[in-house]
């Protein structure tokens, strides 16, 4: 591909990442089972590199306009970043950022690591003006499950001013609807357990940069921690990412369709969605038991945590402990999937219809 021709984003997804096309060459990375390699190469042991990683990570920093690593979770890829926060740096974070980011900054706040800050995304002059004295900006655009969306250019236009770095948990958007490297964002964060992998078969996280002295340290942690992923779970994720544009256009249609339905039924007294992506958060109007009947009563949707797979699932956010307290107990997040908008709206209707007050 020629440097000056960018391909488009449907195109990388299917194209990135696959060896190069010699003769009876296979037309999709190999799986490499190997815990070592021969002496005198760059790789040298299994912890620091695999081919099937690097496919993948090709083809996900194609897509993100970076350099790519992998890692055994999300979360893994979080403590990664943290790590970067000098000892008792200040961190902000949105209040209503992933629970396991902000259960990750009060572990460290506990031990005296560093400080975390809870910002209001919403709030970008409050942001802003909370950047003064920061090491460290993490952003989560949209916001799980709360939604909302963070002016991400302005507020890292302020953190750079006052020399922090700015994260942005992509995980929700997925690259295809937002990339933030673009806006001068210095990391991003995936948990490409959700729709990179896309069917629920997968637990993986990655970080994409620009830079490359922050990707040799980055890669230096992996190498030293260890929280690297497993090479099937890397060529399960690449072949979930070669649909992903698809799978993110019919999700987020599907989505776009059951917010205009939605928005009459009487059972609910609230429908959140920033208008892309395929997560939608619905406030049942009669509170907690409402939505917890309900997370019972669907046939097709599936009650189940986590989101971006093939299928339809939802859950009351507020059944974990861990949930901010300032999401409301009725509130059930949907994982809208692929399947027929139609069946998805007839069993999300009537399982709703018995759950008017
Ligand atoms: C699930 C999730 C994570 C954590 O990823 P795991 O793969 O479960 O470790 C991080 N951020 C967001 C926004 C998530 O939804």
């Amino acid at each position: 591909m020629a440097a000056d021709s960018p391909l488009r984003p449907g195109t990388i997804a299917v194209t990135a990442g696959r060896p190069d096309k010699v003769p009876d060459a296979p037309l999709n990375t190999p799986i490499t089972m190997a815990a070592t390699y021969v002496a005198g190469g760059e790789v040298e042991y299994g912890r620091y590199g695999n081919p099937t990683w690097t496919a993948l990570e090709d083809a996900l920093g194609a897509l993100e306009g970076g350099r790519c690593l992998t890692f055994a979770s999300g979360l893994a890829a979080v403590a990664t970043v943290l790590d970067l926060v000098g000892k008792e740096g200040k961190v902000l974070v949105p209040k209503h950022g992933y629970t396991g980011t902000i259960m990750q900054l009060a572990d460290l706040e506990s031990r005296g690591r560093l400080t975390a800050e809870m910002v209001d995304v919403t709030d970008t002059d409050a942001v802003v003006a909370a950047c003064d004295g920061a090491a460290l900006v993490w952003l989560e655009s949209p916001t799980n499950p709360a939604l909302e969306v963070a002016d991400i250019a302005t507020i890292t236009k302020a953190a750079h001013e006052a020399g922090a770095y700015v994260v942005v948990d992509n995980t929700f958007a997925t690259p295809l609807l937002q990339r933030p490297l673009e806006d001068d964002v210095d990391i991003v964060v995936h948990s490409a357990t959700k729709y990179l992998a896309g069917h629920s078969d997968v637990q993986m996280g990655a970080i994409v940069v620009r830079d490359d002295e922050l990707y040799a340290v980055l890669k230096g942690r992996r190498d030293l921690v260890g929280a690297i992923p497993g090479p099937f779970e890397a060529w399960l994720t690449l072949r979930g990412l070669r649909t992903l544009h698809l799978r993110v256009e019919r999700a987020q249609s599907n989505a776009q369709e059951l917010v205009r339905r939605l928005a009459e039924h009487p059972a609910l007294s609230e429908v959140r969605y920033p208008g892309f992506g395929a997560i939608v958060s619905i406030v049942l109007a009669q509170g907690e038991m409402a939505a917890d009947l309900l997370s019972r009563k669907t046939r097709l949707w599936i009650h189940a945590t986590s989101l971006g797979g093939v299928e339809s699932s939802l859950e009351r956010r507020r059944r974990w402990k861990a949930e901010a307290a300032t999401i409301p107990e009725g509130l059930v997040r949907l994982s809208v999937g692929i399947e027929d908008v139609e069946d998805l709206w007839e069993d999300l209707r009537a399982a709703l219809d018995g759950c008017v007050g």
